[in-house]
């Protein structure tokens, strides 16, 4: 595929109404949903999403930050579509950029008993609103403490989850292994201009294409899709 262009989803036309609809409504959920990920973006990962789950029957798929579910709404429909499950880890107390004081900080996710971020009520709804609780399955924790447990291989995993040098590095290095030969990795926040954001996810983009285990697939915006090979 031409690595400039997004990677793209089967036509409409040659999709059944029911498939369509469902589709349709799930990215109108997304849409509407608190988050990080601009719409083609997120249709852009569900495209991903869908091949890794179509050309692998019986997929696992794995999201590193959630957030309130908007990304996850995009990943679980690819998962639904294809008969897929996807695993959609998240500790929901906020990255560092999200903490009081930082440029993500959203005061009304704080929960006032804790004094701490808590997204996964925001996350939850999402899922049962969308009704995709069948094909998606929560994971709340510290995403190496899961990765470093962790034994299933992925077809697809989405790493969106702390940006800082090391958070973003250690998802890369505890997730990226799992990904079997023929599956793929995105990466989102991938700026090639400083200017545009922080470094980590670039750097882990570049890292994974210089280790020579991975190779561009596609990208939309700041979405990288990597291919295993
Ligand atoms: N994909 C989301 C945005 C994710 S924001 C969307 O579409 O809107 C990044 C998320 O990563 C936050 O929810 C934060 O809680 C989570 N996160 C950061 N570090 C983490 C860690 N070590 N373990 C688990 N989740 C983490
Ligand atoms: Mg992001």
């Amino acid at each position: 595929m031409d690595s400039t262009s997004a990677p793209s989803s089967t036509p409409s036309s040659t999709l059944d109404d029911q498939t369509d609809s469902r589709r349709q409504q799930l990215f109108a959920m997304a849409r509407t949903t608190t988050g990080f990920m601009p719409d083609d973006e997120g249709e852009a990962l569900f495209a991903a999403a869908l091949r890794a789950g179509s050309t692998h029957p019986g997929a696992t798929f794995v999201e590193v930050g959630a957030w309130c579910g908007k990304s996850t709404t995009y990943l679980g429909a690819a998962a639904e579509e294809t008969g897929a499950v996807l695993f959609s880890l998240d500790h929901h107390h906020g990255s560092e950029e999200n903490q009081a004081g930082w440029e993500h900080h959203d005061s009304s996710l704080v929960d006032p008993s804790t004094g701490r971020i808590d997204t996964l009520p925001h996350w939850r709804r999402a899922m049962i609103t969308s009704n995709l609780e069948a094909s998606v399955v929560g994971l709340v924790g510290d995403s190496p403490t899961v990765s470093s447990r962790w034994t299933t291989p992925l077809a697809f995993c989405f790493i969106d989850g702390g940006h800082g040098e090391e958070p973003a590095w250690a998802d890369y290095r505890g997730w990226s292994p799992h990904v079997i030969v023929g599956g793929w990795l995105a990466i989102h926040d991938v700026f090639p201009d400083p200017a545009d954001g922080g470094r980590p996810p670039y750097d882990l983009w570049r890292g994974a294409l210089d280790s020579g285990t991975f190779v561009e697939d596609g990208e939309c915006g700041s979405l990288r899709i990597l291919k295993r090979v």
